[in-house]
C-alpha cells in the first residue's frame, strides 16, 4: 500500500493550477521547448539578422529609398531562412522628409544649439527663424498660458522624462512632442521647441513622431539635446533673455507606400491559427535603427527560424514586419484593416519594440480560462531568468495598440530592461555597437519559447 502510494505521489502531489498546465503540454512538448531555449541561446542568427540589416541597408525612414531596400532585404531573409510563406501587405502613411537642421542661441552669448527636427516639422524659412524663447516646464503650463501670450516667441518645454526599467518616463514626456506645437501655435506661438525625450546626457537630439492639428497653423517644431536644454535652463534662471536661431529644411511629400513584410512558418494541424510575433522595420533616419527596431526584426525573425529547426508546432508563427510604425503605426493598422474579419485567429501576439537589453518578466492579457497555459509558458522561461507578472494586463508593444483596440487577440508583453533604452531612442546614436550579443540571444530564447509553446498548446488561447 505504502509503495502504491509513493509512485502515484508525483501525479497526486500535483496543485490544481500545475494540474491544468500538464493538461496543455505533453513531457515531449516540454522537452521540445528545452531544446529550442537552448538551441536559441547557443544561436549567432539574430546577431547576423541585425548586423546584417543595420550595415548594409542602415537607417530606414518611411518611403526612402533605404525602406525600399529594407523590404527587399527582409523579403530575402525570409526566404533565406526557409519560412514556408512569405509576402507583402501594402501600408500607407504620410510621406515626410528631413534635409537640414541647424542651431544657435544667439543672446545672451551666441553659442551652438544641438537639435533635430520632429517628424511631420514643417521647414523654416530658407534662412531660418529666429526669436526669444519662453520657457515652461511641462505641457500644462504652455496649455495654461493666456491666447496670444506667445506672439512672436518660441515656445520651449523643458519636461524632464523620468529613468525606470519598464520606460514609465516615455508615456507623460512624449505628450509633449507629439502635441506641444498644436498647443504653442494656439498660443500664437511662430516656433516650438522641447527638451528631448530622452535620459541621456550625451548631446544628441532626440526625434519622434509629432502632428499638426487641422485649423491649427503649423509651426517649426524641434527638440533639442539635453545637456543644450540644461544650458538654457542656467542661462534663464540668471534672468537672461535668451533668442535662439533654428534652421530645419524639411518637406511632406504627401502619402507614401511601403509593405508589411511577412513571413510564416505554416502549423502542421490548424495552419490558420496562429501566433503574431511584431517588429518594425522602419527606422528613425538619424541613426541606423538598431535598437529602435532593427533588434525586434531579428528578435522575431530568427525565434521562428529557431522553432521550426526543432519542432514545426500544431498552429502556425506569423512574424510581421511592420512598416511606418515610426510616423503613427500605420503598417499595424493597415494590416487591422486588411485582416479584421480574421483577427480571432491569432492565439498570441507579442511585439519586440523596446531595445536589446535582456527580457526580465512576462506577463499576459488573455481571458482567465487560458491562464494554464500562460502560467506553463512562464514556467518554461524561467531558466532565462524571466519573471511571471500574474496580473494578466499586460500591454503590448506600440504595432500592438491597433489589435488591443479591436479586442480580438490575447496580448503577451516579453517586458525588455529599458533602463538605458532612453539614452539612444530616435538618436544618431541608436547603433549596432549598442546591441550586446548574449543580450540579444537571451531575447530571441524568450521569444522563441514563448512562439512555439502558444502555437502547440493543446487548447487555443482565448482573448479575454
Ligand atoms: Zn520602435
Amino acid at each position: 500500500m505504502k509503495f502504491v502510494s509513493l509512485l502515484a505521489l508525483p501525479l497526486l502531489a500535483l496543485a490544481p493550477i500545475q494540474q491544468a498546465a500538464a493538461e496543455q503540454f505533453t513531457t515531449e512538448q516540454l522537452q521540445h521547448t528545452a531544446q529550442i531555449r537552448q538551441h536559441a541561446q547557443n544561436s549567432e542568427l539574430s546577431w547576423q539578422l541585425v548586423e546584417s540589416l543595420t550595415t548594409e541597408v542602415g537607417p530606414r525612414l518611411p518611403g526612402t529609398e533605404n525602406d525600399k531596400k529594407a523590404v527587399a532585404w527582409a523579403k530575402a531573409q525570409f526566404e533565406r531562412l526557409g519560412f514556408d510563406k512569405v509576402w507583402l501587405e501594402k501600408a500607407h502613411f504620410p510621406h515626410w522628409r528631413r534635409y537640414h537642421e541647424s542651431g544657435h542661441i544667439l543672446t545672451p552669448s551666441k553659442q551652438p544649439l544641438h537639435l533635430t527636427a520632429l517628424g511631420n516639422s514643417v521647414s523654416t524659412a530658407k534662412d531660418g527663424l529666429t526669436a526669444p524663447i519662453v520657457l515652461f516646464e511641462t505641457l500644462a503650463e504652455l496649455q495654461a498660458a493666456p491666447a496670444g501670450s506667445l506672439a512672436g516667441k518660441i515656445a520651449y518645454v523643458n519636461y524632464r522624462m523620468n529613468r525606470d526599467i519598464d520606460g514609465n518616463g516615455y508615456g507623460p514626456a512624449v505628450k509633449a512632442r507629439s502635441s506641444g506645437a498644436v498647443v504653442a501655435a494656439q498660443k500664437g506661438a511662430i516656433g516650438y521647441m522641447m527638451r528631448s525625450v530622452s535620459t541621456s546626457h550625451h548631446r544628441f537630439a532626440h526625434t519622434g513622431g509629432s502632428h499638426y492639428k487641422e485649423g491649427v497653423s503649423k509651426i517649426p517644431n524641434v527638440a533639442i539635446a539635453n545637456p543644450d536644454a540644461d544650458q538654457i535652463a542656467r542661462l534663464i534662471a540668471l534672468g537672461e533673455q535668451v533668442t535662439v536661431h533654428i534652421n530645419i529644411q524639411t518637406e511632406d511629400l504627401g502619402q507614401g507606400e511601403s509593405y508589411n513584410v511577412i513571413g510564416e512558418i505554416t502549423g502542421h494541424s490548424k495552419p490558420d491559427e496562429y501566433v503574431l510575433l511584431a517588429s518594425h522595420l522602419d527606422s528613425w533616419d538619424l541613426g541606423t535603427g538598431a535598437l529602435d527596431d532593427g533588434a525586434g526584426v531579428a528578435i522575431t525573425m530568427a525565434a521562428a527560424k529557431h522553432v521550426a529547426a526543432m519542432k514545426r508546432p500544431q498552429r502556425s508563427i506569423r512574424v510581421v514586419l511592420f512598416a511606418a510604425e515610426e510616423l503613427g503605426l500605420w503598417g499595424a493598422k493597415d494590416y487591422v484593416k486588411a485582416h479584421s474579419d480574421e483577427l480571432d485567429h491569432i492565439v498570441a501576439a507579442a511585439e519586440s519594440d523596446f531595445g536589446a537589453d535582456v527580457v526580465y518578466a512576462f506577463e499576459s492579457n488573455v481571458h482567465a480560462q487560458s491562464l494554464p497555459i500562460v502560467r506553463a509558458i512562464a514556467e518554461q522561461l524561467k531558466p532565462l531568468d524571466v519573471a511571471y507578472i500574474g496580473a494578466n494586463s499586460a500591454r503590448g508593444g506600440p504595432d500592438l495598440i491597433p489589435f488591443e483596440r479591436a479586442q480580438s487577440s490575447p496580448i503577451f508583453a516579453l517586458h525588455q530592461d529599458g533602463t538605458d533604452y532612453f539614452d539612444y531612442h530616435h538618436t544618431a546614436d541608436d547603433t549596432l555597437d549598442k546591441i550586446e550579443p548574449h543580450k540579444l540571444k537571451q531575447n530571441t530564447a524568450a521569444y522563441a519559447v514563448f512562439a512555439y509553446m502558444a502555437a502547440d498548446a493543446k487548447d487555443k488561447i482565448q482573448a479575454k
